[in-house]
C-alpha cells in the first residue's frame, strides 16, 4: 500500500425516485422557501412542473460551457424574485449555471442530471468569458443534494447517450492513475467504468445502471486530479468550440495509450471494467460498438491546427504518469483526428 489521503464529497444523493415526488421533501430539507429552477431551453417545459409544484421561480437560460454575462443576467433574476436555493435540471451546462448562482449567492442547491457527465458531485465550474474558459474548484460550488431519476434520461438521443457515457467513462479512467488517487476512489471507478461499458449498449431500458454509473465516475472526479486527456479536451474544446462528450470519446482510447506504458496497474483495472484485453483499444472498440464519433475530423476540428493544440496543451505543466513528450503528444493527436484504433 502507499500513502494516500481521502476526502469524502459531502453531498447528498437520493437515486431512483418515483418521477421527482422527492424535490419538495429534499428543498424543505435545505429550508428553501423561494427556489430558483435552473434549466437551458431544451427542459424548460420540466422546469416549468417542478416550478408549479413548488411554487418557486424559473429561468430557462443555461447554455454550453457557462458564459459569466449569462450568469450576469441571471443573478439578477434570482434578486428580483428573493430566491433562496437553486434546483437546476439538465446536463453538464444546466448544473454549470447552478454551480455558478450557487457560488456568487452561497444558498443551497440541489441537482437534477439529465445527461451522464457527471457536473452534479463535483465542486468544479468551469465558466467562459471573451478571453476564454477558466475553470475553478471551490466548496461553496459542491451541491448539497443530488437527486438522479433514471425516467429523466430516456428522452435523451442515442448518440448523445453513446458520447455522455464515454465522458462519464473518462473520469474514472483519469481516476484510476491520478496523483492524488486512493483505493475507494478506485474501487468507484472501476465499477463506474464496468456499470456504463454493460449498460450503455443496452441503451434506454439500462439506463438505470449507467446512471448509477455516471454518480461514480462523478465523485471520482470531483474526488481526485485529472490529467493529460481532460487537460487536451480543455485545450480543443475552448480553441475550436468542439462539443464536450463527443471530443471526449475521440481523446480517449488515445490519451489512455499514450499513458498505458506508465500505469500498468491502472490499465489492468480499466481493461478488466470493460472485459477486454486492452484499456485502449477497449475504448475504442466501446466507443464504436456505441456508434460514437472516432475522429476529431468528424468533429470539424482543423488538422492544421493539431501542432498549435499541442503547444497549449504542453504550455502548463501538469501531473501526468508520463511525462509530457512533444512528439508522441502530436501523434496522440494524429491518431485521434484520423480515428486510428489504439494497437494495445
Ligand atoms: P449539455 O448540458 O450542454 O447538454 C447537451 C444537450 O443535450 C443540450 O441541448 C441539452 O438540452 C440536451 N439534453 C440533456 N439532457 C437531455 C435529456 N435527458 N433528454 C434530451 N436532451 C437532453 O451537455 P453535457 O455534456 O451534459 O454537459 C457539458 C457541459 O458540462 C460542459 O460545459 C462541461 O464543461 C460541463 N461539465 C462540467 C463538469 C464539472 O465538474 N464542472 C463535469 C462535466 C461536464
Amino acid at each position: 500500500m502507499n500513502r494516500f489521503i481521502y476526502t469524502a464529497l459531502p453531498t447528498r444523493v437520493v437515486f431512483d425516485v418515483e418521477h421527482l415526488s422527492v424535490v419538495q421533501d429534499e428543498a424543505n430539507r435545505l429550508g428553501m422557501k423561494a427556489p430558483m429552477v435552473v434549466t437551458g431551453q431544451q427542459q424548460s417545459s420540466l422546469g416549468l412542473t417542478i416550478n408549479s409544484k413548488l411554487g418557486a421561480c424559473h429561468w430557462d437560460g443555461a447554455r454550453m460551457h457557462t458564459p459569466v454575462v449569462e450568469t450576469e443576467r441571471a443573478l439578477e433574476f434570482f434578486h428580483e424574485r428573493k430566491a433562496d436555493g437553486i434546483i437546476s435540471l439538465g446536463g453538464g451546462s444546466a448544473i454549470g449555471l447552478g454551480k455558478a448562482l450557487a457560488l456568487r449567492t452561497d444558498c443551497p442547491q440541489i441537482c437534477i442530471p439529465t445527461s451522464f457527465a457527471g457536473s452534479e458531485m463535483t465542486n468544479i465550474l468551469g465558466e467562459t468569458t471573451a478571453s476564454g474558459k477558466t475553470t475553478k474548484r471551490d466548496p461553496h460550488i459542491q451541491p448539497e443534494t443530488v437527486i438522479y431519476d433514471p425516467a429523466l434520461l430516456q428522452s435523451l438521443p442515442i448518440s448523445f447517450a453513446a458520447t455522455s457515457g464515454m465522458n462519464a467513462v473518462a473520469h474514472a479512467v483519469e481516476g484510476l492513475y491520478a496523483v492524488d488517487g486512493n483505493p475507494i476512489i478506485s474501487l468507484m471507478a472501476e465499477e463506474g467504468i464496468a456499470a456504463l461499458a454493460e449498460a450503455l449498449p443496452k441503451g434506454p431500458s439500462a439506463y438505470p445502471q449507467a446512471l448509477y454509473g455516471s454518480w461514480l465516475c462523478g465523485t471520482v472526479l470531483g474526488s481526485v486530479s485529472m490529467a493529460l486527456h481532460h487537460k487536451l479536451c480543455h485545450v480543443l474544446g475552448g480553441m475550436f468550440n468542439l462539443p464536450h462528450a463527443e471530443t471526449h470519446t475521440v481523446i480517449l482510447p488515445h490519451a489512455t495509450a499514450y499513458n498505458a506504458p506508465a500505469a500498468p496497474k491502472a490499465m489492468q483495472r480499466i481493461a478488466n471494467a470493460l472485459n477486454a484485453t486492452s484499456a485502449a483499444a477497449g475504448l475504442y472498440d466501446l466507443a464504436k460498438a456505441l456508434g460514437a464519433p472516432l475522429s476529431l475530423k468528424q468533429l470539424g476540428m482543423p488538422e492544421a491546427s493539431l501542432d498549435k493544440a499541442v503547444d497549449i496543451a504542453l504550455s502548463n505543466p501538469y501531473p501526468n504518469p508520463r511525462g509530457l513528450e512533444r512528439g508522441p503528444i502530436r501523434q496522440l493527436l494524429d491518431d485521434a483526428y484520423h480515428g486510428r484504433r489504439p494497437q494495445h
